[in-house]
């Protein structure tokens, strides 16, 4: 028997019904909030991957899935998409006439060769918003909420991890307190922290290997070298989320594994689990990608986290509007045409098509929540009548065949 391969899954019964429901909530909210769709390709050029998301990152140093195709062209298969948003927005010129902000969501499959575990897949699904033209606070406060609103629209409580990586200027510093510091230890750095420390040593924050050491206890804080302008950003960050009743929490341990981040960063966390998303500023990654300069914001949240998150919750059932019951051929046919009928009108219907007894379409009739069921019979249908009986009351009535849209759009 051929297999998955490790680390992905199928998707279908349950879990189906409530991947489409998530999905379905999301675009709701995308509607509402005035955010357009784009959809970038599943593979780009290697080079896009490394020279956005850094030569540090894990995603690109140990988790891509690269491969040459039959041209010999270096391709990866993305590990997520704010790259290739960016890369659009630059060769699409999307950017051009355009004063106000640019806001474009994603939902689609990435690609980490991670060790597979509960919410650790090498083959997962995103859904993102990104905004561009805005270095407004105002717009990272109204991109968070849009992630926020949606878990709890799902009815899953969350807090926003937040923290910020500061301006330029606190960063420059910040990298060379922290290079100063480990000059005299690199001798007791993980051998991933001694990479770091040459290509990214903000990276070395990151580290699960070494975190907890007496080393990294005492090391200089991010927070010690925010300059007035980063502390002020962070605060009216702050403010704004107040006045948007959105429940967060400060966190320094937050800087996100890609490189590309700037300023604020942050994380959607529900009580222990895993992040169920993040995101923040990356002002410099269009320019840095030979666009012009263009600051962004954005996030992205893990659909299977949210299916996790939501795996207690009885909340979806599916439901239909009508089940029709026939035995035999002549019952199935007009059943058939019934059913045709309705759904043109938007009403969904279900049959049974094979022979089976009366009682098993009971059965399913009630497991899928059916609202109504139809009865058929020979006799009624050569007088041109149906039988229809409403679920929930238990009350039946007969009516002519030729009603039964004008039933359905009177009594549902
Ligand atoms: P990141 O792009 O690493 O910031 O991840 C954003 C979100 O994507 C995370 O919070 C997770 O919900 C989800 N995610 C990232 N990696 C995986 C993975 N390997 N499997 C499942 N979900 C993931």
């Amino acid at each position: 028997m051929i297999k998955k391969p490790k680390g992905t899954y199928d998707i279908y019964g349950q879990d189906a019904i409530m991947y489409n429901y998530i999905e379905e909530v999301i675009k709701n909210e995308m509607n509402i909030n005035n955010v357009n769709y784009i959809r970038t390709p599943l593979f780009e050029s290697r080079d896009l991957f490394h020279r956005s998301v850094g030569l540090s990152a894990d995603i690109v140093t140990k988790e891509s899935y690269d491969f040459t195709d039959r041209a010999n062209r270096n391709l990866t298969l993305r590990p997520e998409a704010t790259a290739s948003i960016v890369r659009s927005l630059i060769e699409n010129k999307l950017y051009s006439n355009n004063s106000n902000v640019i806001k474009y969501y994603y939902l689609g499959t990435m690609y980490r060769y991670e060790r597979p575990g509960a919410g650790r897949n090498r083959e997962f699904t995103q859904f993102g918003v990104e905004a561009f033209n805005s270095a407004s606070v105002i717009t990272d406060a109204n991109i968070i909420s849009m992630g926020y609103n949606i878990l709890n629209n799902l009815g899953i409580e969350c807090t926003v991890y937040l923290n910020t990586l500061g301006d330029e200027e606190t960063r420059i510093n910040y990298t060379n307190a922290l290079k100063e510091y480990f000059k005299e230890h690199l001798d007791e750095l993980c051998p991933d922290c001694k990479n770091r420390y040459d290509k990214n040593i903000l990276r070395i924050l990151d580290c699960k290997v070494d975190s907890g050491s007496e080393l990294f206890e005492n090391m200089p804080k991010l927070k010690d070298y925010l300059t007035i302008d980063a502390t002020n950003k962070f605060n009216e960050l702050k403010s704004l989320l107040n006045l948007l009743e959105i429940d967060y929490v400060y966190d320094d341990t937050i800087v996100r594994g890609l490189d590309y981040y700037t300023d604020i960063v942050y994380e959607f966390k529900s009580g222990d689990s895993l992040a169920l998303g993040g995101g923040g500023r990356y002002d410099k990654l269009v320019e840095n990608l030979e666009g012009p300069s263009v600051p962004a914001t954005g996030f992205a949240l893990g659909l299977e986290r949210v299916m996790l998150a939501l795996k207690d919750k009885e909340l979806l059932s599916k439901e239909i509007d009508a089940f029709i019951l026939s035995i035999s051929k002549e019952e199935k046919y007009n059943a058939l045409k019934i059913m045709n009928i309705l759904k043109l009108n938007g009403y969904s219907v279900e049959m049974c098509d094979t022979d089976v007894s009366l009682k098993s379409q009971f059965k399913m009739a009630d497991k899928l929540n059916s609202k109504y069921l139809i009865f058929l019979n020979d006799e009624d249908l050569n007088k041109g009548l149906v039988t229809i009986k409403d679920n929930v009351l238990k009350t039946e009535e007969k009516i002519d065949e030729s009603e039964i849209t004008d039933y359905f759009y009177d009594n549902l």
